[in-house]
């Protein structure tokens, strides 16, 4: 017998991203609060969030900081726009901030919601620039398989998932993918260098198959997120950096994961040496306590877009919203005072790191990769042949709910498990984590009777 609530959630509550009819049977489980590294639910059980939310608790849970930014700034201004002439301190604040932070030859941010709509952005600042740079037949977006770049049309779109195409009959025209850099799945006999090189090199073959001519930008996350952590051999960014300066294209960095401090870098362009025209952002940017988004945007870009004579009809009512604002420059600086991107690099994620390892001596895994403060593990039946643990991936889902069992939330990504913890997670809660996740792959493994 479902409770009164959970009856209410499957009469009212149509959830993004869920089998709504399994919720409706088995019920769901009702998160109540957070502190730290931790989530709660209403029934009192306790899990490490091994997922920083959705890989944008950078923070971590219950600072007071941020409560007390949205609560003045509400009180004070709790919105105005940025259309009739005006701005806002925080927005203007927030801009400059994140501008000192990003690359040094990226000086503007334009603020949207989420990171789907500052893709969105992207997609339509880009065919600006060509439009006013004489160029209008530069229309094609270049992007990736199994790239995640968000929900709506054009962000949908330009990802890469099979699964979101088969629905609303997109891409939408305009919009071509090319190889993944995934050498666990795809590498076959290859070195991780050779195919780093092999899947950068379909980039360039898409170019010339699409012309130069036509070709309008390559967007691209440094590591692909929700596609199952899949980080890029050595080999790979510097061979797209090379092929991307021979053609005149722009870069669109999807940093919505990668940004403010996940890699132990403020931006992951910093960590792979990348030179972006566009960097997308969301997420850790106010550690999730409030919903907001934005593009980076390069002066070559932008001194076209809304230079001399120029102009760019977009925008949106919370663009660079007050409270959100306010409160995503008070997680900046806290970030920033509190060292805690520098404790990612020097401390915390070579420790994570080093005993995420550990996990592929497990007769279920086969393979550990991560970097910085990601981290996947590949669900096998058979390390030597990678046959996968069970058929439509469905060893990921069971391995989920164990984890969840045993107080962890892990993603399942497929059969691909992966974690992205908040930034502030310490040394004995790595320890926890990795406890919790051995304990979750001996529990997988009984389930198959392996
Ligand atoms: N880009 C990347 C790389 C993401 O991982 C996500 C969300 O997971 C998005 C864009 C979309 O962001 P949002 O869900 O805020 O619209």
């Amino acid at each position: 017998m479902k409770s009164e609530f959970q009856q209410k959630n499957t009469a009212h509550h149509f959830q993004p991203f869920s089998d709504n009819k399994e919720l409706a049977e088995k019920g769901i489980k009702l998160i109540s609060k957070a502190e730290g590294v931790y989530i709660y639910e209403d029934n009192g059980k306790k899990y490490l969030d091994g997922m920083a939310g959705l890989w944008c608790v950078n923070i971590g849970y219950g600072r007071k900081e941020l409560v007390e930014a949205a609560s003045q700034q509400m009180t004070e201004l709790p919105y105005y726009n940025l259309f009739f002439k005006t701005t806002t301190a925080p927005a203007t604040n927030l801009a400059a901030k994140i501008a000192s932070l990003a690359p040094a030859h990226m000086n503007k941010v334009f603020f949207t919601g989420s990171g789907s709509d500052a893709n969105d952005t992207n997609f339509r600042m880009v065919r600006r620039y060509w439009d006013l740079k004489g160029k209008p037949t530069k229309k094609t977006f270049i992007s990736r398989k199994n790239a995640y770049h968000g929900s709506t049309v054009a962000a949908a779109s330009l990802g890469g998932m099979g699964y979101m195409h088969e629905q609303g009959d997109l891409p939408i025209d305009g919009i071509v993918h090319v190889d993944q850099p995934y050498w666990f799945a795809e590498g076959g006999d290859l070195s991780q260098d050779e195919f780093g090189l092999k899947a950068a090199q379909s980039l360039e073959a898409k170019i010339l198959e699409v012309g130069e001519e036509n070709v309008a930008a390559f967007i691209a996350e440094p590591f692909q997120g929700a596609g199952g952590v899949i980080t890029p051999p050595d080999s790979y960014w510097p061979e797209i950096k090379r092929i991307l300066a021979k053609y005149d294209i722009l870069f669109i960095l999807d940093e919505v994961i990668s940004g403010f401090g996940r890699t132990g870098e403020w931006f992951a362009s910093e960590y792979f040496d990348l030179k972006p025209d566009m960097i997308t952002i969301a997420k850790g940017m106010s550690s999730g306590y409030l919903p907001i988004g934005g593009v980076i945007i390069s002066d070559k870009v932008a001194d076209v877009v809304i230079g001399e004579g120029a102009d760019f009809n977009h925008g949106y009512t919370y663009s660079g919203h007050p409270v959100a604002a306010a409160v995503a420059l008070k997680n900046i600086e806290i970030l920033e005072s509190e060292g805690i991107v520098d404790q990612v690099k020097s401390e915390i994620s070579p420790y994570l790191q080093q005993r995420w390892q550990e996990l592929a001596d497990h007769p279920i895994v086969g393979e550990a990769r991560g970097l910085g403060m990601v981290a996947a593990i590949e669900l096998v039946k058979d390390k030597a042949t990678k046959e996968r643990l069970a058929p439509n991936a469905a060893g990921g889902g069971v391995c989920r709910d164990y984890s969840m069992d045993n107080g962890l939330i892990m993603r399942s990504c497929g059969d691909i498990m992966v974690i992205s913890p908040p930034l502030v997670i310490t040394k004995a809660e790595i320890d926890e984590l990795i406890e919790k996740a051995k304990k979750t792959l001996d529990d997988t493994a009984r389930f198959y009777n392996l």
